[in-house]
């Protein structure tokens, strides 16, 4: 309606949402969280922040300010993509093997997927190692260097392929909408159409997660009452 009456629409896509993932390696770990830093293979987009395991993938504020930053992005992609984890919070490979070989020779004698060196959940780590070609019941002494290298790769640059995000309606907020240059923010009245007024999810604003776009309907609304009431 918008549009057929002079306004530019940015087309709307969803933003904040999470990503469908099947991978033996998180399978029967929902509920399992890290910290991690996540990418998008091929491009520039990451983010850094709790990653939560769910039956259907991955979600978390890690996951969903990156789906944040590449809404546009990912929907081109029609959301497959290869994600790349760090599960140790961007810890290069450098220093996580560093840290797996004197783990190696302090641990010598122990299993080493019994529990995990690092501060994530042992239940993920076991998979991690299993992952990397390792029984879990291997002592530490025996470790192979291409073992090490695997787990490195594992822990630090974890491929994931992505099909698909969260269903639709389950998306948090929509990125697009009503161009911002024909708003007046100040009265947040259109441009283009006397006494017509815009807040919250219509206007092409959205955010990451932490009540920023409640913020954005509310200021608007707020703002956009006073206006017509006079009372600004
Ligand atoms: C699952 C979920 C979680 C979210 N979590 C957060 C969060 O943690 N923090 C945050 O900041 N934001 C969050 N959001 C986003 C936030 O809820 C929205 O950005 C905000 O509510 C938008 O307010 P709004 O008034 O613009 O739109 P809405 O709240 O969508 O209000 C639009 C209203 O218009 C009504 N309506 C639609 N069509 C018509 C019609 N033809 N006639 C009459 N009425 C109509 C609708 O029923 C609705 O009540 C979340 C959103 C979802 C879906």
């Amino acid at each position: 309606m918008l549009a057929a009456m002079g306004h530019t629409i940015i087309e709307p896509v969803p933003s904040l949402f999470t990503f469908n993932i099947k991978d033996t390696r998180i399978k029967d770990l929902m509920g399992v969280s890290a910290q991690a830093s996540v990418k998008v293979n091929g491009t520039k987009l990451e983010a850094t922040g709790p990653l939560l395991i769910t039956h259907w993938g991955m979600s978390g504020p890690g996951i969903l300010r990156l789906s944040a930053w590449g809404a546009r992005e990912l929907a081109a992609k029609n959301y497959q993509f290869t994600l790349i984890v760090n599960w140790l919070d961007g810890m290069d490979a450098e220093d996580c093997e560093t840290q797996l070989k004197s783990l190696k020779q302090e641990n010598a004698k122990k299993a080493v997927g019994k529990k995990s060196p690092f501060v994530f959940p042992n239940r993920l780590w076991e998979s991690l190692v299993t992952a990397s070609g390792i029984d879990p019941e291997t002592r530490w002494a025996d470790l192979s260097k291409k073992q090490i290298d695997a787990l490195t790769q594992q822990l630090t640059n974890a491929h994931f392929q992505v099909n698909g995000k969260s269903t639709f309606k389950e998306e948090f907020v929509t990125a697009g909408g009503v161009s911002l240059k024909e708003v007046n923010f100040k009265t947040m009245e259109s441009k283009v159409l006397l006494n017509l007024y815009f807040a919250g999810e219509i206007l092409d604003i959205d955010a990451i997660t932490g009540g920023f776009n409640f913020q954005n309907a509310w200021t608007g609304g707020y703002i956009a009452a006073q206006s017509i009431a006079g009372t600004l």
